[in-house]
């Protein structure tokens, strides 16, 4: 079993923080290993990311692209139809890139959020996921992950908060948070 090679689906979600960055972190490894990583990040694009720069150093080895706009009003009605569109394309995008094997890892960053907004379908995510390529690598990251999701994963990790330093008033500091 030990050698056994294949593609998985992996999900960081809860509270706590660490979920994109532990995503990035796997990318890191996997382009070291000369593996080629696309990184999608669903509702996020008002912030201007470190990541992003830094990530260019790896050329087209590790792409990372923002999808969205950042703030994002939800809620039934409150839901701005433009945003929908945004994370629509913006699956349309991850599907095609999963199925295509042109990636080896593909990062959907944030695409939890989308999925708990009700912004997409749980059921297009997961027919996907059903049919991907055997070697491709999946990760799924956001709160509030979707129970067809997580039954359909490999591996699951709950950050658990044990504090934030948002909570004694501490704002996002650049190069941790942003
Ligand atoms: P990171 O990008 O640092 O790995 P994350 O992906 O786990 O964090 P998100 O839910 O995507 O967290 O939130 C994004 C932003 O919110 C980050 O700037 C992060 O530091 C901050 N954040 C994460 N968890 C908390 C929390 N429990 N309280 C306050 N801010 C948080
Ligand atoms: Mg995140």
């Amino acid at each position: 079993m030990a050698d056994v090679r294949r593609g998985l689906i992996i999900v960081n979600t809860g509270p706590g923080k660490g979920k994109t960055t532990a995503a990035m972190g796997t990318a890191l490894r996997a382009v070291g290993n000369g593996m080629k990583v696309l990184m999608l990040q669903f509702l996020k694009g008002s912030w201007h990311y470190g990541e992003l720069d830094a990530v260019q150093a790896f050329g087209d080895r590790f792409v990372m692209k923002q999808m969205g706009r950042g703030f994002v009003k939800v809620g039934g009605a409150e839901t701005d139809p433009e945003d929908i569109r945004l994370v629509e394309e913006a699956w349309n995008e991850a599907a095609a890139a999963i199925l295509s094997e042109k990636w080896d890892l593909v990062v959907l960053d944030e695409i939890n959020y989308a999925i708990s907004y009700k912004m997409l379908d749980p059921e297009k995510v997961a027919e996907v996921l059903r049919r991907k390529p055997e070697m491709v690598h999946v990760i799924l990251t956001g709160r509030n992950a979707h129970p067809t999701i997580i039954d359909l994963a490999d591996t699951v990790t709950e950050m658990r908060e044990v504090k934030h330093a948002y909570q004694k008033g501490i704002m996002a500091q650049r190069g941790i948070e942003y």
